[in-house]
């Protein structure tokens, strides 16, 4: 218990407080204003390389090797014998499969299964900002026609910015780059919004088509089991894929600590965790297909509806999606 806390402690350092969620028009106007409140542990906004440093500092450096690329797996009697590129080949009690939404482990036990394109685009930067624009603990998401612009306080005078666009899987860049791409795009949204993406370094931003699978039946097979988005790929319209990869590893470390074998240790984390990511799969997709609505009517119709929509039930919502006791 100490040790968590220890993690948190230094992740919380660096990271903003979720507590309120705006969605807004594009013009500004707020159409929903969601207070989270308070959960046991808090609600935050971190970036990627924060956590994973916060994570990395609990671990003895030696447990982890970079470097091997798997190839390939194959279940033996005794266990399972990994191989990888270059030759090196090792063999192991059990195999998590934690390798992301074109998972070769996931291939190797099902077949190839591809990855779905949603049909938008999401750009990402990080901005420095300062002048307290967007007060501590408040973040947004504003809505467009076929466009969206979320903004979440990561602290420090930093926030991490993502921007949609309905079009083509493999969108290229113009010819003026992504930045000044992104800059006409929003040109008219309200503030911070242009100043954010013009106060990110150029070369930082990042691009991705929208991805993610429908649910899979089933996650694994006898000592080899999948762990995140080699197992549910999600599109990122909740911001919990990272976060449901972090619940797995801590509902695995569980059933490790109470099963009488590996195999049933696997199998009851899959069955513990399929409900909970197969709704965020859901949630999110759903989410994603309305926000990148781009009809006029539709969107004004959907920013009346949003107005007028009690706030509780999506603060009942994202309540019960944040306070997730495993
Ligand atoms: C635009 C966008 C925004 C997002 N925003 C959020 C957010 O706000 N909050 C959130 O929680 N999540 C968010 N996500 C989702 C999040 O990034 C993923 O859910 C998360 O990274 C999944 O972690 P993972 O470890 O399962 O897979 P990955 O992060 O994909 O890691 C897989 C790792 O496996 C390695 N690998 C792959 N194949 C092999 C192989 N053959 N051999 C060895 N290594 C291999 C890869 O190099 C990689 O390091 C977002 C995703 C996108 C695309």
């Amino acid at each position: 218990m100490l040790k968590q806390l220890g993690v948190l402690d230094r992740i919380a350092r660096h990271s903003g407080p979720n507590e309120t969620f705006l969605v807004r028009a594009s013009d500004g106007d707020i159409l929903m204003n969601i207070a989270l409140g308070q959960f046991d542990v808090p609600a935050l906004c971190t970036r990627r390389s924060d956590l994973l440093a916060g994570l990395l500092a609990e671990l003895p450096p030696e447990r982890i090797k970079l470097g091997h690329e798997l190839t390939g797996l194959e279940q033996t009697a005794r266990g399972v014998r990994l191989s990888f590129a270059r030759g090196a080949s090792a063999e192991h009690d059990a195999v998590i499969g934690a390798d992301g939404i074109r998972s070769l482990v996931r291939t190797q036990l099902f077949g190839k299964i591809k990855p779905v394109y949603r049909g938008y685009t999401v750009w990402r930067g990080v901005a420095n900002y300062g002048g307290g624009a967007v007060p501590a603990g408040l973040n947004s998401e504003t809505w467009g026609r076929g466009h969206r612009f979320g903004i979440l306080n990561t602290g420090h005078d930093r926030f991490t910015w993502y921007a949609t666009a309905n079009g083509a899987e493999h969108r290229a860049d113009s010819s003026q780059g992504r930045q000044a791409e992104l800059v006409r795009m929003f040109a008219d949204w309200h503030e911070p919004v242009p100043d954010l993406i013009a106060a990110t370094p150029a070369d930082e931003i990042l691009k991705n088509p929208a991805y993610d699978l429908p649910p899979l039946r089933r996650w694994g097979s006898g000592r080899v089991t999948l762990l995140g988005d080699a197992a549910h790929p999600c599109t990122p319209n909740l911001g919990q894929g990272g976060c449901m990869a972090l619940e797995d590893a801590l509902v695995l470390a569980k059933c490790f600590s109470r099963a009488a074998s590996i195999e049933g240790a696997l199998r009851r984390y899959e069955s513990m965790r399929r409900p909970r990511t197969r709704h965020i799969q859901k949630r999110s997709l759903l989410m994603g297909t309305i926000g990148q609505w781009e009809n006029r009517v539709v969107v004004a119709g959907r920013e009346t509806v949003t107005s007028l929509l009690p706030a509780r039930l999506f603060e009942h919502n994202l309540r019960r999606l944040y306070a997730y006791q495993s």
